[in-house]
């Protein structure tokens, strides 16, 4: 498999934290993707985007099991 991005060969599994977006919210997703170790291109092949699916859905439906891990803030500026 080559990179798209950049045509580099050197693609490995490499464990990720994703960020998905659930309303206001964005959730972390520690999963396991191929990425690019040359460009940092993320491949998810099907079984990865339907945890990712899974895991926002239930998100939506405030059934998934959660952390904290800081505060999302916005900087007021113009
Ligand atoms: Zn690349």
């Amino acid at each position: 498999m080559k990179c798209v991005v950049c045509k580099s060969s050197d693609i490995e599994l490499r464990k990720v934290e994703e960020e998905i977006r659930v309303d206001k919210d964005i959730v972390l997703v520690p999963i396991e993707v191929l990425v690019c170790q040359n460009c940092g291109e993320r491949y998810y092949d099907r079984k990865a985007m339907k945890k990712l699916e899974d895991i926002q859905a239930k998100a939506r439906g405030k059934v998934l099991a959660v952390e904290d891990v800081g505060k999302v803030v916005r900087a007021k500026v113009a």
